[in-house]
């Protein structure tokens, strides 16, 4: 299995994720040029996209799905409560395209995704559980109020670990957001702090993991300094040894190999 995140941050998500014979992307909210562009950046293109997931009816990731899906003719995974929140942004897709997930589903015969249900302030939000052929696992939520069992369940062994890490604490409540906003970001159904990712990674931390990302982290209430010296004295001081990397706005990681 193979991963990059192409973007992520309020301005836009999206993640590639390939095995041996599927290649999916897991949100599409950046324009379609954009997603071209970072796939073409990892030697990818959106001809050989097989489905694209989605997490909720956000514009920063759904932008580019409907017509992504329209001109390659790829499928969109998406709950039904998602699209219809989000069908105006959407616009037309062809049903045939249009995939309602419930449960487990798999993808070209190669990938297996369980969708789970996160907290978050949209019409209803899932994070996936991405199993391939020879039994690695992706685990990805990037917009997560509160981390509870059933996320803990999916996120169990994971190989890679995509988690939210969206603002650091007295930053959020210093910057100059009104004051329901701060409220909403750290409510039980908006986003996740760097100390709330912190404890979440260590509580996962398994023989499995190989990597985690820290994604959609603000630019308004977050620094990548502080991200990175919350995670690491979290990992210090539970003496766990573990490679991670930030995911940024705008640019692409390296495929990274799983
Ligand atoms: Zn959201
Ligand atoms: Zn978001």
């Amino acid at each position: 299995m193979k991963i990059s995140i192409l973007g992520s941050g309020s301005g836009g998500n999206s993640t590639y994720i390939e095995s041996e014979k599927g290649k999916i992307l897991v949100d599409a909210g950046f324009s379609c040029k954009k997603i071209e562009e970072r796939l073409n950046f990892i030697e990818r293109e959106l001809n050989d996209i097989n489905g694209i997931l989605i997490t909720h009816e956000h514009i920063d990731h759904i932008q580019g799905a409907g017509i992504i899906s329209r001109k390659y003719n790829i499928p969109i995974y998406i709950t039904p409560e998602s699209f219809k929140a989000g069908e105006s942004k959407l616009g037309k897709i062809n049903p045939e395209n249009l995939r309602f997930i419930k449960d487990k589903f798999i993808i070209n015969d190669s990938l297996l995704v369980k969708p789970f249900d996160v907290m978050h302030d949209a019409q209803r939000t899932v994070g996936y559980r991405i199993e391939s052929q020879s039994g690695k696992v992706i685990a990805i939520s990037t917009d997560i109020g509160y981390v509870n069992n059933i996320v803990r369940e999916n996120f169990k062994a994971a190989d890679v670990m995509i988690i939210e890490s969206n603002y650091d604490y007295n930053m959020l409540m210093n910057c100059n957001y009104p004051w329901d906003l701060k409220a909403r970001v750290k409510g039980r159904n908006g986003h996740l702090s760097n100390n709330e990712a912190a404890k979440f990674i260590k509580e996962m931390y398994n023989e499995n993991l190989k990597k985690v990302y820290l994604a959609h982290i603000s630019k308004d209430s977050n620094n990548p300094d502080i991200v990175k010296d919350t995670i690491a004295q979290e990992l210090r001081a539970n003496k766990i040894n573990l490679d991670y990397e930030l995911a940024k706005q705008d640019v692409a990681t390296k495929l990274f190999e799983i």
